[in-house]
């Protein structure tokens, strides 16, 4: 038996705070460093996909979660003006009674998972990042980029898709970094009010490019636009509301009705798309990577905070398990791979007909039907 008993987690996003409290939760003792000295977070919503909130409930934040946000248990799809087309019933994963999807803001998603890390007791340091790690047979020497030092039974890199953990730590076997690639796609998020016909997660298919709503509380939801790009730079600020309007200018029904709110730059996200998906094994020695940072799908199913969360889960459960490391690691990466792929490769393939209108054979609510319903598998 090698007991895990201290744990540092690198990054305090979705998934390394999930993690950080399973681990508490599992007699395991973890420390998450950050590197943005504030808890800083864009307030546009997220959606919270059924798998998702199962992994939730096992950290014990499912009831916050759902009485902050904005419960709804189907995917519609609609044509530019927003006729009806197609209806994904969301499979119920948490038995009868509970949502089966939850649109919520990202501020208050990151405020209940902060809640549960106080609770549970872990140190944060706000500010600081890992200098260096030495290895060694029994552990993993740190020294902090505010000049202090530990040691630490297992490293989880948890710092999202820039990862520098991954950067410093894990080559191909051509020796070269892991790095995600641009897919040619950016995603446009606007917080709007939202219309009494958007009760649910509501795509729209226009002629130059797909929109949809989603529904965070009664008052509000967020627009969502995904445009084919050439260039993956980032847009100036005050330009952002002019510009989603106009990619909106094809779409009729609720987004006509209130695409002329969209006025505010610091209620727009606009992010260039890029993909991931590091190949096993997803750790080196005593450092393992985790979310983001080893797989990072396009948004077209919303899942990516999802299996950073079910990442946590599993990953606690395993190191809490007291095999030998190495095991509990490898059992950790053979678990997640193939989930995650599947999540990864359908997105990918929605994205490319999207990026084509009209391709022949194109179907991209039967896949994302098929894949939401193989979610449902237990982790
Ligand atoms: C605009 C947008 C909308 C999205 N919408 C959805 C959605 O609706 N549903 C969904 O499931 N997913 C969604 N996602 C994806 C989801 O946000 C990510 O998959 C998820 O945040 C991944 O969590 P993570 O913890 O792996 O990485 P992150 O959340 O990126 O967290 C990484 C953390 O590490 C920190 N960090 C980075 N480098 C270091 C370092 N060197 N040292 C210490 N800390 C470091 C960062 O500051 C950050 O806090 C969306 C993503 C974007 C960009």
């Amino acid at each position: 038996m090698e007991r895990v008993r201290k744990a540092l987690v690198v990054g305090g996003g979705i998934g390394g705070m999930t993690l950080a409290t399973a681990l508490m939760h599992a007699g395991i003792s973890a420390e998450i460093v950050e590197l943005t000295p504030t808890w800083s977070v864009y307030g546009i919503g997220i959606s919270i996909q059924g798998a998702t909130l199962r992994a939730l409930r096992q950290i014990g934040v499912l009831d916050q979660i759902i009485s902050a946000g904005f419960v709804y248990s189907e995917l519609m799809a609609c044509d530019v003006n927003g006729r009806v087309t197609g209806r994904i019933e969301l499979p119920p994963l948490l038995g009868a009674g509970n949502p089966e999807c939850i649109g919520i803001m990202r501020p208050i998603l990151q405020d209940v998972l902060r809640g549960a890390l106080q609770a549970a007791g872990v140190r944060v340091r706000l500010g600081v990042s890992v200098a260096s790690m030495i290895e060694d047979a029994l552990g993993v020497d740190v020294r902090f980029t505010d000049g202090s030092n530990d040691r630490f039974d297992v490293v989880i890199g948890a710092d999202g898709i820039g990862s520098s953990v991954r950067q410093t730590h894990f080559l191909s076997p051509a020796g070269q970094p892991f790095q995600a690639e641009p897919t040619g796609q950016a995603v446009w998020r606007a917080m709007v009010p939202r219309p009494e016909a958007i009760r649910a997660r509501t795509l729209f298919y226009g002629p130059r490019n797909k929109a949809g709503c989603n529904p965070v509380s009664p008052e509000e939801m967020y627009i969502f636009l995904v445009q084919t790009i050439e260039r993956q730079g980032h847009l100036p600020d005050d330009e952002l509301p002019a510009m989603m309007r106009e990619l909106l200018a094809d779409f009729g029904g609720p987004i006509a009705q209130v695409r002329d709110q969209i006025q505010d730059p610091s209620r727009i996200a606009y992010r260039p798309i890029s993909s991931f998906l590091m190949p096993l094994p997803w750790h080196r020695g005593r450092i393992v990577l985790i979310g983001d940072a080893v797989h990072c799908p396009t948004p077209q199913m919303a899942s990516g905070a999802g299996l950073a969360i079910e990442d946590s889960i599993v990953l606690a459960e395993l190191l809490a398990a007291g095999g030998p490391l190495e095991q509990s690691l490898v059992q950790f990466g053979e678990r997640r791979f193939e989930r995650c792929k599947m999540v990864i490769e359908a997105s990918r393939q929605v994205s490319e007909w999207e990026k084509t209108p009209g391709l022949p054979g194109a179907d991209p609510v039967r896949v994302l039907a098929r894949a939401n319903a193989a979610l449902a598998a237990p982790i």
